[in-house]
């Protein structure tokens, strides 16, 4: 049976707490009920970590709750088949304790498992998209479930086929296959100094750092980095470094440079900087908080002066990277 709920608080609904309401909400604790959804125009979400609503929202929403984790091995894999409204970082800790190492630098990320493909989730080195073997999803335009492979879910940075498609999919569950054989990730600076690290020390390091760093959302609401990290080619990124030689740019395959977009937002002294109850948070220039009462004309503002600045200061156009709702659709400043 779905549970539904009229004119549910949003607050409750996405990390960011704006004020507004939801008309309606489906709450998806049976994959089968996928099937008898009364409408197909709705918009999926998970606990709203990277979810902004900026009005009322008028379209109705599915919340997936559906929950379970079925555990198999190869002789070389542990493969498991994690139901999408599992807690991603009860998930992490869940493998970590049984003995299935790989995902720990992926510690501490809020959100569900559904959603994970989605952004293909990052952190200190690591992406889901490493350790997805596929996806089982409702297909919302044929009307049955798919289980799409690796390699259909287009993973990219940040990115993926249903962050390109929202109307198309609602993922039940998420296939992981997580190699035996585990390898320390430590390359990031925070890390680098563990030396022949176990799993729960990175496990236990990337939660500290997080905690030092990051506003955790159940205290003070945010929805993670605000921004995407830009690109810029080799030649703009010489014309930076003679300009700013502190500035760090790590180098893609195709010869391209990944900016951090927080570096750029703190140079030009947004850190702390705030219009109304949006504000730049104090340790971590790209994540936006809302200190109570925010409002959306104080975000969109405030977002779109950083925006402009960063454009005329370095002539970097950043992209959104949480997803910013209207009342009806996917918005960008
Ligand atoms: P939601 O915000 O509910 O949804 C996100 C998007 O996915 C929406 O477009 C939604 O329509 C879609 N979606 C959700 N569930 C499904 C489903 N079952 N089927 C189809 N579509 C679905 N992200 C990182 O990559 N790395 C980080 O290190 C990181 N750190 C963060 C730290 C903080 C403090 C916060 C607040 C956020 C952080 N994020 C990070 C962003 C966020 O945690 C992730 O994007 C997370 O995967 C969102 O999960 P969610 O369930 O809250 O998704
Ligand atoms: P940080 O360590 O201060 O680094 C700043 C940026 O530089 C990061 O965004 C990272 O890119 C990049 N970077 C650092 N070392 C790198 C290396 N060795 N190789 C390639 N790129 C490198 O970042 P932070 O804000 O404290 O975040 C730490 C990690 O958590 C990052 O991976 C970040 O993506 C993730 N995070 C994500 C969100 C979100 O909402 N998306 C929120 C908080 C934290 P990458 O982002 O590509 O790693």
């Amino acid at each position: 049976m779905i549970v539904t709920k009229h004119n549910a608080p949003l607050k409750q609904l996405h990390t960011f707490r704006l004020p507004g309401v939801a008309r309606v909400v489906y709450y998806l604790r049976d994959k089968h009920d996928c099937a008898s959804l009364p409408t197909n125009n709705y918009l999926v979400i998970g606990h709203g970590s990277n979810t902004i609503f900026t009005s009322d929202f008028e379209r109705p929403l599915v919340r997936v709750e559906l929950r379970g984790i079925e555990m198999t091995e190869s002789s070389e894999h542990w493969l498991l088949k994690v139901a999408a409204g599992e807690p991603w970082h009860e998930f992490v800790t869940y493998c970590l304790d049984s003995g299935y190492f790989g995902l720990e630098n992926l510690a501490l990320i809020p959100g569900t498992v559904g959603a994970a493909p989605v952004q293909n989730i990052g952190a200190y080195g690591s992406e889901v998209a490493d350790f997805i073997s596929s996806v089982e999803a409702w297909d919302r335009e044929q009307h049955c479930f798919v289980q799409l492979e690796h390699d259909d879910c287009q993973f990219a940075y940040r990115d993926s086929i249903f962050k390109k498609n929202p109307q198309r999919w609602l993922i039940t569950a998420v296939y992981f296959r997580i190699p035996k054989r585990w390898c320390a990730n430590n390359q990031y600076a925070e890390l680098s100094d563990l030396v022949e690290p176990t799993a729960a020390q990175i496990y236990q390091r990337v939660i500290s750092v997080r905690q030092n760093k990051l506003p955790d959302p159940d205290l003070v609401a945010n929805a993670g980095s605000f921004f995407k990290n830009p690109t810029v080619s080799a030649q703009h990124y010489q014309q930076l470094v003679s300009l700013y030689p502190e500035l760090r740019g790590y180098a893609n395959a195709d010869g391209s440079f990944k900016l951090a977009a927080g570096w750029l937002i703190d140079k030009r002294g947004w850190k702390g900087k705030q219009i109304g109850s949006i504000a730049v948070h104090q340790r971590q220039a790209l994540v936006l908080i809302n200190s109570g009462n925010g409002c959306s004309a104080d975000l969109l503002a405030l977002a779109t002066a950083i925006k402009n600045d960063i454009q005329q200061s370095f002539a970097i156009t950043l992209e959104v990277e949480v997803r910013l709702f209207d009342d009806q659709s996917l918005i960008q400043l």
